[in-house]
């Protein structure tokens, strides 16, 4: 059986040396608007290129504007602070995502606690979440507090599994209700829409990522996007090390990062936007070979698209039966050269995380030791 689907996915890729999981490919402006960079000798946090990349990408998402930041989990990081967490606080999110969104919580000193997924979507499970916060009362100053710990819960992190949207109309109406502001981890779903509303801008603020394994790349990169342009202007303050506009004064006015995008990757991530209709339509292409592929496979789910969500299918994925069937899987396809991958060992299975307080995870451990990420980069 694993030979058979390992020749369908070299099929794929015909003509390709390696099947990567996802390689970045750069076929547009790239080399250009890099040389253009390096004339002008602009390549570190100041810019024509970052301006413009950051104009690009509000377009794009329809976001009243963006910020461009060294990478994702630095635009995490801003956004938490963004929203008010706090050291002590906590910070909701799923156990079943990449280590970088419970990072960014502990870099701000709250405590992550982890919600289970849902098993259509593959992210934060509303029903568990409203659960949850159906224990939490709010106190007499409107912040709500964890009845366990006494802990305000700040800020809910919804995660965009591999570019399929979240349940974002019941996350935000359950966490609103409750005072929780909602930051989306859209770092793998550029391009993706719900219900026709790109992801990022159905919450409060939104977090991208540029990282080359990303469906666009800008060798490392992030951003953050919102339709609130007050907070972005927040944001670009906070991520400029608080920086007082003034001519050549160096004057801070709190204790800001050094967080901006540099130029020169922002030439490359201006190429590469430049491409993201093309990118988008291949992958989607991809998936429906897959789809059609596997819903001749007995035993092997394709994960699908859910509802509401006009996903980027930026890693396609697949469900085994059994995690025998995965892990057989896993070594034969990668020992053949097509490079496949487990999903992420989920968050409250990882040392320094086994201890915060987590929801029943029933999903996430039934499906966590099954799923196998397919090759999905975009060929041309
Ligand atoms: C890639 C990714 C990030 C972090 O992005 P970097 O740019 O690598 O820092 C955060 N969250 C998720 C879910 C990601 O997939």
């Amino acid at each position: 059986m694993s030979k058979e689907i390992i020749s369908f996915i070299k099929e794929i890729y015909r003509g390709w040396r390696d099947v990567n999981l996802h390689a970045p490919i750069f076929v547009g402006n790239e080399i250009a608007y890099l040389t253009k960079c390096i004339e002008t000798t602009m390549v570190s946090s100041v810019g024509q290129f970052v301006d413009q990349f950051e104009r690009d990408l509000a377009s794009f998402t329809g976001a009243s504007g963006s910020v461009a930041v060294v990478n994702g989990t630095a635009a995490l990081h801003t956004a938490l602070i963004l929203t008010g967490v706090k050291p002590g606080d906590e910070v909701l999110t799923q156990s079943l995502t990449f280590v970088a969104t419970a990072n960014a919580i502990s870099y701000t000193g709250a405590k992550p606690v982890f919600i289970d997924v849902s098993e259509d979507r593959l992210s934060l499970c509303s029903v568990k979440l409203e659960a949850f916060l159906n224990k939490c009362k709010i106190d007499s100053e409107g912040n709500c507090r964890n009845p366990q710990t006494g802990n305000i819960i700040r800020a809910c992190v919804p995660m965009h599994t591999f570019g399929h949207a979240a349940d974002m109309d019941a996350i935000v109406r359950i966490c609103h209700s409750k005072n929780i502001k909602v930051i989306e981890d859209a770092a793998e779903s550029l391009g993706t829409r719900y219900n026709g509303v790109h992801t990022g801008l159905i919450g409060d603020i939104g977090v991208l990522s540029f990282n080359g394994n990303k469906i666009i790349t800008s060798g490392g990169g992030g951003a953050l996007i919102s339709t609130d342009g007050d907070i972005l202007k927040k944001a670009k303050h906070l991520t400029t090390t608080a920086k007082k506009a003034h001519a050549w004064k160096y004057e801070h006015d709190v204790i800001g990062y050094n967080y901006r995008m540099p130029n020169i990757n922002a030439a490359l991530a201006c190429a590469q936007l430049e491409c993201i209709n093309d990118f988008l339509k291949d992958k989607r292409t991809i998936a429906e070979q897959y789809r059609a592929y596997f819903a001749t496979i007995p035993d092997i789910k394709f994960f699908d698209e859910p509802l509401g969500s006009k996903s980027n299918f930026w890693l396609n994925s697949i469900i085994f039966s059994s995690e025998r069937d995965q892990q057989r899987f896993l070594e034969e396809s990668n020992a053949s050269g097509v490079i496949t991958r487990p999903i992420w060992v989920p968050m409250h299975k990882l040392d320094m995380y086994s201890k915060c307080e987590r929801t029943e995870m029933a999903v996430t451990d039934a499906l966590s030791s099954r799923i196998v990420n397919i090759p999905s980069g975009v060929r041309s």
